[in-house]
């Protein structure tokens, strides 16, 4: 009976969810499946179990900050904090903190076991995210912060700040927003179909339906709710 009903709870939460603008997770992902999830294309849903799992990074999160908070050697300037508000993005950093002589924008990512065994450095997507942090806070170095959820171990990297990486992937969106204002599918990666993204991708499906190159959206939206 409860299954059913948390289940329920979590299922409900993502359907539906047209996006409006861009979020800081989207830096550096398929431009097509950023452009899929603006129109609220249909997608294969995540388990409940999967979205019960995001529920639980974010209590790592707190129990992170719950240290930092009490601690003296280091300052927690402020925590969660949003970047000023401008047109292409929005986005929430876990903390600024200060050593004393230097600010850092912290991340904080939890993974499994097996993925937080295998990292020996930060994974690239995390690093675009903090570059755009970096960028809009104007804090020339960040640190991403991995917890192991099932061993609570911790890795540390530190980032520092390059301005020609987060400008490039600013144009990339100033791009995309072009293409999602215009109705127009970007292309598929170029490592499709084995790219990693492409293994996780939710738009999977349809993209297996249409041509690789750009795409008209209203003829394509047509093919789908065809089939
Ligand atoms: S399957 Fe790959 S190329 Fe297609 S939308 Fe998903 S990530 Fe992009």
């Amino acid at each position: 009976m409860l299954k059913e009903i948390i289940d329920k709870y979590y299922l409900d939460r993502q359907r539906n969810k047209e996006q409006r603008h861009f979020y800081i997770s989207d830096a550096g992902k398929c431009s097509r499946a950023v452009f899929f999830k603006f129109k609220n294309a249909p997608r294969k849903e995540m388990g409940a179990n999967i979205l019960r799992l995001f529920d639980h990074g974010d209590h790592m999160h707190k129990l992170i900050m719950k240290s930092l908070l009490s601690t003296r050697d280091i300052h927690v300037v402020a925590s969660e904090v949003n970047i000023a508000p401008q047109e292409i993005i929005s986005g929430r950093a876990d903390a600024i903190i200060s050593d004393g002589k230097q600010l850092y924008v912290l991340d904080i990512k939890s993974m499994n076991s097996m993925i937080f065994r295998n990292l020996i450095q930060a994974k690239e997507e995390n690093v675009e995210q903090l570059q755009l942090y970096l960028h809009y806070f104007k804090i020339p170095k960040g640190i991403l912060l991995y917890v192991d959820k099932d061993k609570l171990e911790l890795k540390e990297f530190i980032v520092s700040y390059n301005q020609i990486q987060a400008e490039s992937l600013l144009k990339q969106l100033t791009v995309l927003k072009k293409q999602i204002d215009s109705n127009t599918i970007p292309s598929r990666l170029a490592d499709y179909p084995d790219g990693w993204q492409c293994n996780y991708c939710q738009f999977r499906e349809i993209c297996d339906m249409g041509a690789p190159d750009e795409m008209k959206w209203d003829d394509f939206k047509q093919k789908i709710e065809s089939q």
